[in-house]
């Protein structure tokens, strides 16, 4: 663990590496066992690139919880890194986990948090619109630290970035750089799940961030890319977290057939490259599975057999690869790859709130796809578009109190 970094110190820290950053060398990813705090615990420790943070490499995303206890369990456990948005619950999940950890030592913690605040995103087209307000993302920046009750984030995300000229849009640069040197977050990220491979070499590209945090699982079709690109950003020091690592959870929209969530996890980690992972966690069960993991990486027989049933017909059900293959052969132009993430947050992962605000991001509307008596869209997955639609669309109008 970190000596005790207070916000001033850390600023001060910040400040010497950036004068020094011309001769730094990045930090080469690796990974070795080591006793945990907690007796009986074996946790793999990777370095977060060139942050230099030690971390386990099961990390926590509590998006999917509102339940303080099972923060206060996975810090028991070794979990040092625990990540949330603005996003999640409109801000109730940064209360919650702030609430959680409250009072437990800042240096034994690192807070990852986002806000898509004074951001306009063109979801569909992976940029930037007009009307991004660099000021009122900074006030929403302000806020996350307030519900989180501390003075800094460990790693404060640019989320969505997807196409090149979204990564380097100069007055959001600018104020992720104001917040970093006014000594309110440590280290600066960005978050993807579409143009990924475009997003991940920019952010290493732009000398501003340090950290990556993109969608990375078996199941995605651009895996030659994603892997270059991740090598890449590792290269040149970036730290890489790596998220929808369950890659829908289920395989089927029933949840009749739960995908292994265990050897999927394993997967990931078996790229050194990826020096950690928030996968959601909404019980205790799946805490305790996702770190005993680390104590046995290697995928047994049976896990590799489990995961290739990435390649039966019935894998398409869920998972969306976000390649937006689809966008130019849909007469609406519908920004189908959010609809199906949307999708996927309801049936995969049965998180409502986050699907119904997904579908809110894609704007929707309710006459869409009335117009065609088929689909056009050919899906490199096999989805049925249309179909999926018609199921998500109706997630528009129920009351966000039903939901919560
Ligand atoms: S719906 Fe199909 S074509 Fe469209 S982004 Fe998803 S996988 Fe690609
Ligand atoms: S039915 Fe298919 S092609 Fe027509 S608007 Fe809907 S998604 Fe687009």
């Amino acid at each position: 663990m970190e000596t005790k970094q207070t916000r001033r110190n850390f600023l001060r820290n910040g400040l010497l590496a950036v004068a020094g950053s011309s001769i730094a060398t990045p930090v080469v990813a690796g990974s070795r066992f080591e006793n945990n705090e907690s007796p009986g615990e074996k946790i793999v420790y990777r370095t977060l690139g060139k942050t230099g943070i030690k971390i386990p490499i099961v990390s926590m995303g509590t998006g999917n919880t509102d339940n303080p206890a099972l923060i206060k369990s996975a810090l028991e456990k070794g979990v040092k890194l625990f990540a949330t948005s603005e996003y999640y619950q409109n801000g109730n999940n940064e209360k919650m986990l702030g609430k959680a950890l409250k009072g437990v030592p800042r240096d034994s913690f690192y807070i990852q948090t986002s806000t898509n605040g004074g951001l306009k995103i063109d979801y569909k087209n992976g940029l930037l619109k007009p009307g991004t307000d660099p000021d009122v993302y900074l006030k929403h920046a302000d806020g996350c630290l307030k519900r989180l009750q501390v003075e800094y984030v460990d790693i404060f995300i640019l989320g969505f970035a997807a196409r090149r000229e979204y990564v380097f849009y100069d007055p959001i640069l600018k104020a992720l750089q104001k917040f970093k040197q006014q000594g309110k977050t440590r280290y600066l990220g960005i978050g993807t799940h579409s143009f990924e491979p475009e997003a991940i070499r920019a952010a290493a590209d732009t000398g501003v961030f340090d950290i990556v945090m993109t969608a990375y699982n078996f199941r995605k079709n651009n895996l030659k890319e994603m892997n270059a690109a991740i090598d890449y950003a590792a290269s040149k020091g970036m730290g890489i977290i790596a998220m929808k690592t369950m890659a829908g959870a289920y395989w089927d929209k029933e949840r009749t057939r739960p995908i292994n969530t265990k050897a999927a996890l394993k997967w990931v980690l078996n790229n050194e490259n990826i020096h950690t992972t928030v996968p959601d966690c909404s019980n205790f069960d799946q805490l305790s599975q996702d770190v005993s993991l680390m104590a046995d990486l290697k995928l047994t027989e049976d896990e590799k057999k489990d995961l290739k049933l990435s390649h039966d017909g019935l894998s398409a059900d869920i998972y969306c690869q976000q390649c937006g293959d689809c966008i130019s052969q849909c007469p609406e132009s519908l920004d189908i790859p959010t609809i199906m993430r949307s999708y996927m947050y309801a049936y995969g992962y049965k998180n409502l709130t986050h699907a119904q605000q997904t579908l809110e991001a894609s704007n929707l509307q309710q006459n869409n796809c009335s117009e065609c008596a088929a689909c056009q869209v050919e899906c490199t997955a096999g989805f049925d578009v249309k179909k999926k639609i018609a199921d998500i669309k109706r997630l528009r109008d129920v009351p966000q109190d039903f939901l919560a």
